[in-house]
């Protein structure tokens, strides 16, 4: 097993440590509902992208349901 040759110093373990820092993720409000969303993602809560609807969301997915069925 390797095993480290010298103790790693506060200074060096600080230097290290310097590059683990978590950034917050990026959020930003949907032009079409208003919900909080990921850029470049489609909004899970409308279904909507770049100005139309690319997923079918809540009332018109049921509605599509029973389309299929009837
Ligand atoms: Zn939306």
């Amino acid at each position: 097993m390797a095993v480290p040759k010298k103790k790693t110093s506060p200074s060096r373990r600080g230097m290290r440590r310097s590059h683990e820092a978590l950034s917050a993720a990026a959020y930003q409000e949907c032009p079409n509902c208003g919900e909080l969303m990921r850029p470049h993602n489609v909004c899970s809560h409308c279904g909507y992208y770049h100005g139309r609807e690319v997923v079918a969301s809540g009332n018109q997915r049921k509605a599509l349901k029973h389309t299929v069925r009837a």
